[in-house]
């Protein structure tokens, strides 16, 4: 499809929406209690992006090419009235995906209504089958089995596959590695390990926290062979692999080691309205100012259009120990 392509020739074809900061975790490596405690300001109501207003936002990306639609946050499923945004996104010409990732804390009772509203399929992140490791990775207590049951009430729902993303770190949940990979063996949902990113500020990333991928896959691969399976489109995030035993495919993220940006199509909304082309950005553009002052949609267009063309984000080729200080948005807020 055609559109607007950015300086290094990346179309757009993934738009994530950030519908809410706010989260009922507190996972040390986005949220941490001791930041994100009682006295933290979120974003006010009539901060937040109407759901006609992020309507109009991805009908333009839309037009341009954008094909994927995925809703995060913060917690997604805190935000009210959510099926009704998923009805109106579902019915933009030309996307094809609609899906959300959570922290499946609330999925149990809402994965029918969101089916029913139109999304296609969810992502749920559990970092541990262990309930002490996950508890203290969450730091609010919440335990694995609750999250287990969000996972089957979104297959029961018919949100399949299941995405499974867990965050690994070392020391922390490395030995939950091989057990996360073993129970979701042979049920078709896909479990994808992700390295710990320095997303933000706040989180007290370090080289050493990070459990390379490949030494994920090894590990996995001891004990349940793997074999390397194709990408299933360009600018797919997740590395696949499939058990040789056909049990199914596990996915890794390897920002730190082997960065992707030369296929990043991705785009992402803030909960309030800022406009950010990449994860790591420090600054973003302010869409909701341009729709309150009453931009048309062939303005907005044109607002879209020219900072996608300006864009040169490659922060995960360019990280060292000069960026890693930059002052960066956190996940929370912009979205993961
Ligand atoms: N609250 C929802 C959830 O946890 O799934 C959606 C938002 S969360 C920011 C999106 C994804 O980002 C989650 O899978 C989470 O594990 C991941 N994430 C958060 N902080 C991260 C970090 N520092 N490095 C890697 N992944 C991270
Ligand atoms: Fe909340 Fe998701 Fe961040 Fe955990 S990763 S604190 S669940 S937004
Ligand atoms: Fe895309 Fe930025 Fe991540 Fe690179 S660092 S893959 S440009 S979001």
């Amino acid at each position: 499809m055609a559109g607007v392509t950015d300086t290094m020739g990346r179309p757009v074809r993934d738009l994530r929406i950030s519908v809410t900061d706010r989260c009922n975790f507190r996972c040390t490596y986005c949220m941490p209690k001791e930041i994100f405690g009682k006295d933290y300001e979120f974003l006010a109501r009539d901060q937040l992006l109407s759901f006609e207003e992020i309507t109009r936002i991805a009908a333009v990306f839309a037009s341009e090419g954008v094909t994927k639609i995925r809703l995060t946050g913060g917690e997604p499923l805190l935000r009210r009235g959510l099926e009704d945004l998923i009805g109106m996104l579902s019915e933009i010409d030309g996307i094809e995906d609609l899906t959300l990732t959570t922290n499946g804390s609330l999925l149990a009772r809402k994965a029918q209504a969101l089916a029913d509203a139109g999304l296609d399929r969810v992502t749920v992140s559990l970092d541990s089958m262990d309930d002490s490791v996950f508890m203290a990775m969450n730091d609010v207590g919440f335990p694995v089995d609750a999250v287990l049951d969000g996972i089957e009430a979104a297959s029961a729902a018919g949100l399949d596959p299941v995405k499974v993303n867990m965050v690994v770190k070392r020391g922390v949940n490395e030995d939950s590695i091989v057990e996360v990979a073993e129970h979701f063996r042979g049920t078709g949902h896909i479990v994808r390990f992700i390295e710990f990113m320095d997303v933000g500020t706040t989180n007290g990333w370090n080289t050493a926290a990070v459990v390379p991928s490949a030494e994920v896959v090894e590990r996995i691969g001891e004990k349940f062979p793997l074999e390397p399976a194709d990408a299933n489109y360009r600018g797919e995030v997740a590395d696949r692999w499939r058990y040789t035993d056909g049990a199914g495919e596990i996915g890794v993220i390897s920002s730190v080691t082997q960065p992707f940006c030369a296929d990043c199509t991705r785009v992402r909304l803030s909960a309030e309205g800022r406009l950010y082309t990449c994860l790591f950005a420090v600054a973003g553009t302010d869409l909701r100012a341009a729709i309150r002052n009453g931009a048309d949609d062939a303005e907005l267009h044109a607002l879209v259009t020219e900072v996608w063309s300006g864009r040169a984000d490659r922060y995960s080729e360019i990280r060292s120990e000069v960026t890693k200080r930059r002052p960066k948005i956190e996940m929370s807020y912009i979205g993961g």
